[in-house]
C-alpha cells in the first residue's frame, strides 16, 4: 500500500532538493502518494497573508508524516518563523539530529555516530520575552525587586526560561524509546544543573527518574560546556545526547561540523502522533533555482522517513547507495569537492540521478 505523505517544498533551495529527494525515495521501489501543501514567504500572498496555511497543518495532521524542505524566515519584525509556528501547532517537542561520518566526506573526524535529540517547545526558546524599556518589563523589574530579586543592570530586556517536568519527561521517554528502537546504547542528559537548579536542574532530576524506569540504556549527564568540549575531543565516547532547546541547537551544529557540514546533516521533527522530517540547513536564498545545492541532508532525512515509516530495507538500500556515492567522491556537489571551484562538481539533480541508477542497478544484480 502507498504511503501518504505531505510534501513541503518550501522555498529557496527548497524545492529542488525535495524533488531531487522524491525522486530518489521513489527509485527504492516504495510507493507514495504525495500530498504537496505550500508554506513559506511566497504562498502569504495567496492565503490571507498566513505562511503556515491551516489546510498545510491539516495535510500533516491527517497524513501524519511530512517531508519539508527549508523555509526562509525574512527578517523583520512581525514576521513569526514558519519552522517555529509549525512545531508550535503540532507540537514537535523532540527534535532528532543524527550526526554520523560517511567514509570520503571531508572532516576532521573518522568513525562519529551521534544521535542528537533537542527538546523543542519549553526553555528560553519559548518566546516569553519582554522589551527593554517596555511598560510590562518595568513591571517585571519592580514584581522582581519585591520579591528579593534585583536585575543586575535595571535597562534590561528579559527572556523566560520555563522548563518542566511534562516537557523534560515526555522528551527522556521519547528519546529512551528512539534509542531501544534504533539499537542505541547510552543516553547523555545535558544541562547546566550546577547553575540554573530551579530549570536544569528539574531537567536532570527527571532525566535521572526517567533512565531509571529504562534501566537497559546506559545513561549519563554532561555539564553543556564540557560536552562542548568532550565531542571536540572525544566524539567516539558518546551515543546520544538529550538537550533543552538552546544547547541542543547549538550542539547540533557542532555535531553537523564533525560530521562534514550542513550539506549532510539530516533531521526529524517529532510529536505525539506526527513526523515532520526535514535536513538541519535552512533556505539557503542565494543559490535558490541553480541546480548547485548538496541534496545529501534532504535525502538523509528521507532516508530517516523512511525507516519512521518502517521501510526498512529501502531506508538501508538507500543509506548505503548514499555512502556508496560519497565514497567514489564523483557525483558529488561543489561542497563536498575538496575545492569550491572544483570543476568535476556535478548539481543537485544529477545527485539524484546517479543514486537512482545505483538502486537501480541493485535491484537488478
Ligand atoms: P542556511 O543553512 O540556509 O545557509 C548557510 C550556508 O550553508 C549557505 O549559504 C551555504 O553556503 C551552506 N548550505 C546550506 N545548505 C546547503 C546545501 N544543501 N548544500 C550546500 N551548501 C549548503 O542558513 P542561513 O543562511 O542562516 O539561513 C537562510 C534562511 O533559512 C533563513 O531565513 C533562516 O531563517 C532559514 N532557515 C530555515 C530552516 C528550516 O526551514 N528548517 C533552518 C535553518 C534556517
Amino acid at each position: 500500500m502507498a504511503h501518504r505523505v505531505t510534501l513541503i517544498p518550501g522555498d529557496g533551495i527548497g524545492p529542488e532538493l525535495t524533488e531531487a529527494t522524491r525522486r530518489v525515495l521513489e527509485a527504492t521501489g516504495v510507493e507514495f502518494e504525495w500530498d504537496v501543501q505550500p508554506a513559506g514567504a511566497d504562498v502569504m500572498a495567496d492565503h490571507g497573508g498566513n505562511p503556515l496555511p491551516e489546510e498545510t497543518l491539516e495535510s500533516i495532521r491527517r497524513n501524519r508524516v511530512a517531508l519539508k524542505g527549508p523555509i526562509t524566515t525574512p527578517v523583520g519584525e512581525g514576521f513569526r518563523s514558519v519552522n517555529v509556528g509549525l512545531r508550535v501547532a503540532l507540537d514537535l517537542y523532540a527534535q532528532v539530529r543524527p550526526c554520523k561520518t560517511y567514509a570520503g566526506v571531508r572532516t576532521r573526524y573518522e568513525d562519529i555516530d551521534l544521535v542528537i535529540v533537542r527538546e523543542t517547545t519549553e526553555d528560553i526558546y519559548a518566546g516569553i520575552e519582554f522589551e527593554q524599556g517596555s511598560p510590562d518589563a518595568e513591571e517585571l523589574r519592580a514584581w522582581l525587586e519585591a520579591h528579593g530579586e534585583k536585575l543586575p543592570m535595571p535597562d534590561s530586556g528579559i527572556s523566560i526560561k520555563p522548563i518542566s517536568i511534562t516537557g523534560t519527561r515526555r522528551v527522556f521517554e521519547f528519546a529512551f524509546d528512539y534509542a531501544r528502537k534504533m539499537g542505541r546504547q547510552k543516553i547523555t542528559a545535558v544541562h547546566k544543573a550546577n547553575i540554573m537548579k530551579f530549570t536544569d536542574g528539574l531537567w536532570l532530576r527527571v532525566a535521572r527518574a526517567v533512565a531509571a524506569e529504562n534501566p537497559d540504556i546506559a545513561f549519563d549527564d554532561k555539564i553543556a560546556d564540557n560536552m562542548c568540549m568532550q565531542l571536540v575531543q572525544w566524539p567516539e565516547d558518546y551515543d546520544m545526547m538529550v538537550l533543552p532547546n538552546l544547547y541542543g541547537d547549538i550542539i547540533s551544529d557542532l555535531a553537523a561540523g564533525l560530521i562534514g557540514g550542513l550539506g549532510v546533516a539530516p533531521g526529524a521533527n517529532f510529536g505525539r502522533d506526527v513526523a515532520v522530517f526535514e535536513p538541519t540547513h535552512g533556505s539557503a536564498p542565494k543559490y535558490a533555482g541553480q541546480n548547485k545545492v548538496n541534496p545529501i541532508a534532504q535525502m538523509l532525512s528521507g532516508m530517516l522517513m523512511l525507516r519512521h515509516l518502517d521501510e526498512m530495507d529501502a531506508a538501508d538500500r538507500l543509506e548505503t547507495a548514499i555512502a556508496d556515492l560519497i565514497h567514489e567522491g564523483k557525483s558529488l556537489t561543489y561542497d563536498m569537492k575538496p575545492s569550491r571551484d572544483d570543476p568535476t562538481a556535478v548539481g543537485t539533480s544529477q545527485v539524484a540521478d546517479a543514486l537512482i541508477e545505483k538502486l537501480q542497478s541493485a535491484v537488478s544484480v
